[in-house]
């Protein structure tokens, strides 16, 4: 069992060591914002697939745009007019108002109106900006404590896909717009926010447990995590939200319980007011991006804590660091085994109806649109699981096999299947190769032929297969004696060449003779070779410096007549020609 286990582990060994080499690779350059472009597209894509929500029913957003300023016949619209607004919402008995309108400064006429309008409604929430260019509040909502924060945090892109819950700043800690208006929802009906975990700030809110971002989790690496944020789980566009004109509440024109028991948030929406943002919904292929009023992304955010209070829709969540690596490496073991896989039953089923490249793709993509949908699945119960760095790991795995495949089968070609030294082919290339080499260096090349003496024999005697054990055996006695610089080939049934470039006649013997010493004291028993009771070879030698005058088929030429010289003169020898004419007998 254990060896089948080492088995196992050496066929896989590859994958095992490049698949975790890639996934480490991905995460690095993840946490160096690699993928963050692409991780953000993807992100936004599901937002845009994702079916839209039904229409928040405790929300209406009354909007302003630009042929309400045109009614109300001045901009910004004064304090006389916003008092109106008001006062018609709070008659119906809104549970809180959201006023999403710098109001620092007084806007003749009607400001005292106003004041008092103000502190006399308890649920009027006015904004401020804190963060950067700071917008103070209205000053007696900011006595009455009635203040929310209307600061967004943009993503590097532009684009809003975080919520800012809340800030500290000079000492206070400034609730955002959304944040106060749904907390106040939220304690009416009994639902208070508890911190449970003080180090870690997790908050629970109902049904709903708040984690705050960190700044690497999901689709980012290194973002700012200021203050307390979380990546919002919006709840649709403009479509998913109730809205009203100013003009049609100051007309009376809806209906007398429009208000009632909802929250009401008054913002402006025309694209002159410079209040509009980039969000995952701006994302199109097909038009030029529409931005969100910042109204609605407050009723958005106001709309998510609500709903994830009770447990409707969830604050997204994101796996730990370690749960994202392992992530990344199972694709990567997937990528990796399965081009593998295809690449090892390729090689046993000969005839392919697909090309195997056209294979190894389409499971590629396979596995890639699975892991995109399984992610988008994840993604509407309320995961976030990085998309793209699995992807990357998939693909570059897949790569990475296909690679290492190529260079095995290119090795395998050169190898000789029974003894695993370099067959014939290979030979001829090698020899060829140093040939021009040594031409150019005017040096010695030299070549040994060995050839088993009375193999047939051996054969005979012990059989085929014990014949193929002892040749493996000599291949490897051969091998070992050799140097790195040299080459040991099957250069047919039971011959073997030793090609050795930089090599004089003198080395040459000097090689051959460790050679045969070598296979010698194999002690292979050979009990009816005419020789000895040991397998033993004859070797011829042929030593050349390439020039002009002769080639390589007159080297293989003058070694095969040493070697049958050697045959001739009673085997187990070596037979040294230098050249041609001079032959030098040595045993
Ligand atoms: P000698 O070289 O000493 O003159 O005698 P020999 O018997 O070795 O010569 P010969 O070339 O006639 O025979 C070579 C034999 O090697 C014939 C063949 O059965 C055997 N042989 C060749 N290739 C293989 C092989 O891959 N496996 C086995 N088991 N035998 C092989
Ligand atoms: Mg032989
Ligand atoms: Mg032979």
């Amino acid at each position: 069992m254990w060896l089948k286990l080492k088995k196992r582990i050496a066929k896989r060994g590859g994958l095992l060591i490049t698949a975790p080499s890639i996934a480490g690779l991905v995460i690095a350059a993840n946490s160096l914002g690699v993928f963050q472009l692409l991780e953000w597209a993807t992100f936004d894509q599901f937002f845009a697939i994702r079916p839209p929500a039904p229409v928040d029913p405790r929300i209406v957003v009354i909007t302003i745009d630009e042929s309400d300023i045109n009614k109300a016949g001045q901009w910004p619209i004064s304090d006389a007019v916003l008092a109106k607004l008001i006062t018609k919402v709070k008659a119906q008995k809104p549970e809180a108002i959201g006023l999403d309108i710098y109001r620092d400064l007084p806007v003749p006429p009607g400001h005292l109106t106003l004041v008092k309008l103000f502190q006399s409604t308890p649920n009027l929430i006015g904004v401020e900006k804190v963060v950067g260019n700071a917008v103070p509040a209205s000053p007696t909502l900011s006595k009455l404590k009635q203040v929310g924060m209307a600061d967004l945090v943009l993503d590097a892109d532009g684009k809003v896909r975080r919520a800012l819950l809340s800030v500290r700043s000079g000492g206070e800690v400034h609730l955002s717009l959304g944040t106060k208006l749904a907390l106040m929802y939220l304690e009416k009906k009994g639902v208070k926010l508890q911190l449970i975990d003080k180090n870690k700030k997790y908050l629970q809110l109902g049904e709903a447990v708040v984690v705050p971002f960190t700044g690497n989790e999901g689709p980012y690496a290194g973002a700012n995590a200021g203050g307390y944020q979380i990546i919002l789980n919006y709840r649709g566009s403009t479509d998913s939200f109730n809205t009203v004109s100013m003009t049609e509440v100051l007309n009376n024109q809806i209906s007398p319980d429009k208000f009632r028991d909802r929250l009401v948030l008054i913002g402006n929406i025309g694209t002159s007011f410079n209040d509009l943002f980039f969000t995952p919904y701006s994302s199109s292929l097909f038009t030029s991006p529409q931005r969100m009023p910042g109204v609605l992304v407050h009723a958005n955010i106001t709309s998510q804590i609500i709903s994830a209070a009770w447990g409707e829709a969830p604050f997204f969540r994101v796996s730990s660091p370690q749960i994202e690596a392992l992530w990344v490496l199972f694709w990567s073991l997937i990528g990796g085994g399965t081009t593998r896989r295809l690449l090892r039953v390729s090689k046993q089923k000969k005839p392919a109806i697909l090309p195997q490249w056209l294979i190894n793709v389409s499971s590629i993509v396979l596995w890639g649109t699975i892991l995109i949908i399984g992610s988008y699945l994840a993604f509407l119960s309320g995961w976030i699981l990085p998309v793209i760095s699995p992807i990357a790991a998939l693909i570059l795995s897949a790569i990475s096999s296909m690679i290492s495949r190529y260079l095995e089968l290119q090795h395998l070609v050169n190898l000789d299947g029974l003894t695993g030294v370099a067959n014939r082919r290979c030979f001829d290339e090698f020899l060829h190769q140093k040939w021009g080499l040594m031409a150019e260096k005017m040096n010695f090349i030299s070549l040994i032929l060995c050839d088993v003496d009375y193999f047939k024999k051996y054969n005979d005697t012990y059989g085929h297969q014990a014949g193929d054990e002892s040749l493996r055996q000599v291949a490897k006695a051969i091998a070992k004696v050799i140097r790195s610089t040299d080459l040991v080939a099957r250069y047919g049934g039971e011959e073997f060449a030793v090609i050795m470039p930089n090599t004089n006649p003198e080395v040459a013997l000097k090689v051959a003779k460790r050679i045969t010493a070598n296979v010698k004291s194999l002690q292979i028993v050979h009990e009816n070779s005419l020789i000895s009771d040991r397998v033993t070879l004859s070797c011829g030698v042929a030593s050349m410096v390439p020039n002009l005058t002769n080639s390589i088929s007159e080297l293989i030429n003058i070694a095969d007549q040493a070697l049958y010289e050697a045959k001739r003169q009673g085997r187990d020898r070596i037979i040294v020609a230098i050249i041609m004419q001079e032959k030098k007998t040595l045993t």
